[in-house]
């Protein structure tokens, strides 16, 4: 699944009020009957309140009608069924024909939304775990080798050599079987080494997270090439034979932690970049809406569960940051608007990335929103109004 190209799909959805959808994600890991119980009662609750919010006999009650009662019947089957994915997301509209189901390995925050156009903040949040990881298990024969993307395995190898059996033996028959053993162990990890160059390249330089045995780690890691070893996360130590179910999980929460490490180093430099003269950030609610709407966005970053005061109009779609009686720019009826989604739909729409983000106390500072520019379009300086000639 890429993610990328499903937010931009559905950030190609108009906006209609007439053809509501529903957007609806779920924590799916099955730990007992009590989390299947939960997750039945959570869709069925948050079915019937909007069915209960729409004025009956309009065209969109009739759509969350017609949404709803199929989700009921699509959450029933899922409870009751086996599986290990551990998210869930789903948008439904029945006159547009849109039933989009995503899985993920990764557990999403349950979110129900009936919105006028699909509600991406709660997938968005998985933007930055969507890369591709390769993850390197290494074991006394060789090792295996998961490609995965957002915990999900995509792609598994295996690489095994017959392994030498320890003996006990007496003098140099016992120093000759050390000796074929080592031997063996070296061409294993020179092995894996190359197979993990291999799919380094294709997979167009991804992180790479080495697991199992630390003096195992330790042999692979100094026979990887160069440009594999820059790119690794730090080891998982585990004891030989751990289950893969458990090796996968410890990976997935180490590459949950990189990516909040990256989230943050990222964060810094937009600030950075923002306060000083180079010109190619904005932060703040009303610099970054701006930029938004003039289509200047290049990656958007939002604090997970910011809410951004703004207004929208419904006659041109304009969005805004300070209070005003009617719209600025065609002087049409303005309602007022959260525009952390609007923000997120804007900037996937227009081919930029959206990401939402735990941004720490710094974006936080900044009302939870930052954005870096393209280049070449570099923001006006504080103050500065544009001359009509
Ligand atoms: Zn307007």
């Amino acid at each position: 699944m890429d993610l990328s190209r499903e937010l931009t799909a559905l950030a190609a959805e108009p906006s209609d009020e007439e053809k509501p959808v529903v957007s609806l994600t779920l924590d799916t890991r099955w730990r007992d009957e009590a989390q299947r119980r939960r997750v039945a009662v959570y869709v069925r609750d948050e079915c019937r309140s909007a069915r209960d919010r729409y004025q009956p006999r309009s065209r969109a009650a009739a759509a969350v009608e017609e949404a709803t009662r199929r989700i009921e019947r699509w959450a029933a089957e899922m409870v009751g069924a086996a599986g290990d994915v551990a998210g869930v997301a789903l948008f439904a509209s029945p006159p547009r024909g849109l039933w989009r189901e995503i899985r993920t390995s990764v557990a999403l925050p349950p979110s129900f939304a009936v919105t006028p156009a699909p509600l991406l903040s709660p997938l968005a949040q998985l933007a930055d775990r969507s890369e591709p990881v390769l993850l390197v298990l290494c074991d006394r024969r060789g090792g295996t080798v998961w490609e995965s993307r957002l915990g999900e395995p995509l792609l598994s190898l295996a690489l095994s050599r017959p392994a030498a059996r320890r003996m006990k033996m007496a003098g140099w028959r016992q120093r000759s079987a050390q000796r074929r053993w080592n031997e063996q162990r070296e061409q294993g990890q020179a092995d894996l080494s190359l197979l993990v160059g291999n799919l380094f390249d294709r997979a167009g330089r991804p992180a790479v997270i080495l697991a199992g045995p630390p003096d195992q780690v330790g042999a692979l890691r100094g026979k990887l090439p160069r440009r594999v070893q820059e790119q690794l996360l730090p080891d998982l130590h585990l004891p030989a034979g751990t289950a893969q179910s458990r090796v996968l999980a410890a990976a997935t929460r180490a590459i949950a932690r990189a990516a909040r490490g990256r989230e943050q180093e990222e964060v810094a430099r937009i600030v950075g970049e923002a306060l000083g003269a180079g010109g190619r950030a904005v932060i703040g609610p009303a610099d970054v809406v701006l930029a938004t709407m003039e289509g200047r966005v290049k990656r958007l970053l939002v604090e997970r569960g910011a809410a951004i005061a703004g207004w929208h109009c419904k006659a041109c779609d304009a969005v805004g940051t300070k209070a005003a009686a009617g719209c600025p720019y065609c002087g049409g009826p303005t309602e007022t608007r959260d525009l952390s989604e609007e923000l997120v739909r804007r900037v996937i729409r227009a081919g930029g990335e959206a990401a939402v983000i735990d941004g720490g106390a710094r974006l936080a500072h900044f009302d939870g929103v930052a954005a870096l520019l393209r280049p070449g379009s570099g923001s006006a300086p504080v103050g500065w109004v544009q001359q009509e000639a």
